[in-house]
């Protein structure tokens, strides 16, 4: 059996696989556009879904197809996921560059070692369009900088994050965020989302240890 790379995974059929891709922040040019088209005709895909974290997932494909697929799509296979919103590079109401955080959160978070996976919003105003608060690390942008938000799920035990601090600039927001997952990965047992760490600890101590 090959050794497939995560985020390729078997689907309900138990013969095809999915392949899923991150484009940065959500965001895809016309080329890449072409790009994935290129691929998925050439390889037979017969359908592709965008999924609810702003990736894009290849469907069908054989087992020997997944590696070339891989190596030919203009994007990384999945890590922890960052959903961002346009923030003020498009949106009428942002007020902080959420593309430009998004790819630096990827860049530095999206591989992360940790307890369990990791779901990131980064949202460029209080409207919170890339669902901040329901994601295990959240940013919101305000007009004072980044709120940082931890332990929020969308999941059956829904929960809302709690803010670790405010008006911190993209710097201080990153390192905060870098400071938070080698806490959580000293502290939390394997396979602890980030929500229940949360809960069992409560954000006083986490804050008090980190802020
Ligand atoms: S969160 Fe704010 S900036 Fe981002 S898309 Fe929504 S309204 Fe626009």
């Amino acid at each position: 059996m090959i050794e497939l790379p995560s985020g390729c995974v078997k689907q309900r059929d138990k013969k095809t696989y999915g392949v899923r891709v991150t484009p940065p922040a959500g965001m895809l040019t016309p080329d890449d556009l072409e790009t994935v088209a290129r691929v998925a005709r050439k390889y037979a895909v017969p359908v592709l879904k965008i999924t609810s974290g702003q990736r894009l997932t290849l469907l069908g494909l054989k087992e020997d197809e997944v590696g070339p697929v891989c190596d030919e799509l203009p994007f990384k296979v999945a890590g922890h996921y960052v959903q961002a919103c346009p923030g003020n590079q498009w949106c009428q109401f942002g007020v902080q560059d959420a593309l430009e955080m998004a790819a630096e959160v990827e860049k530095r978070f999206s591989c992360a070692t940790v307890p369990a996976k990791l779901k990131l919003g980064v949202s460029g105003c209080f409207i919170c369009c890339a669902e901040s608060y329901v994601r295990d690390l959240g940013l919101v942008g305000t007009r004072k900088g980044w709120t940082v938000l931890v332990g929020g799920s969308s999941g059956c035990s829904a929960r809302v994050a709690d803010v670790l601090a405010e008006e911190q600039s993209q710097s201080q927001a990153l390192d905060l965020i870098a400071r938070f997952l080698d806490y959580y990965r000293e502290n939390a047992l394997i396979m602890q989302r980030v929500p229940h760490f949360l809960e069992e600890r409560g954000i006083e101590t986490v804050r008090r240890a980190l802020v």
